[in-house]
Formats: C-alpha cells, sequence, structure tokens
C-alpha cells in the first residue's frame, strides 16, 4: 500500500510507475544521490545502502 507523504491519503489503484499524488500532486518518491534506487518519500534512510535519504 503507497500513502502520500505530503497529504497522508492512500493511493488506491496505485501503479508502478506512478511518481507523484493523484490527489495533491507531491513527489511519491526520490532517488538516493549514493545508489540510485527508489526511495519512499517518507523514509529517513535509504535500505538499499544505508545512507540518509536525501531531504527536501
Ligand atoms: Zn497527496
Ligand atoms: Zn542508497
Amino acid at each position: 500500500m503507497v500513502k502520500c507523504p505530503k497529504c497522508g491519503r492512500e493511493i488506491k489503484g496505485y501503479e508502478e510507475g506512478w511518481e507523484c499524488c493523484p490527489y495533491c500532486g507531491a513527489r511519491l518518491f526520490v532517488d538516493c544521490p549514493y545508489c540510485d534506487q527508489q526511495l519512499e518519500e517518507a523514509w529517513s534512510y535509504c535500505p538499499y545502502c544505508g545512507k540518509p535519504a536525501p531531504k527536501e
């Protein structure tokens, strides 16, 4: 289940490849600058390499 980090709504019908919340337009994912894996916006650390996730 994917939840929007900004408006907190569950994104029902989420499909692979969506990058933004259909309700508020917030970005759902960021790319880890260290290993280029896709991270969820709400994560504080990259689970792939253990480095802190970028914060805007
Ligand atoms: Zn949203
Ligand atoms: Zn990483």
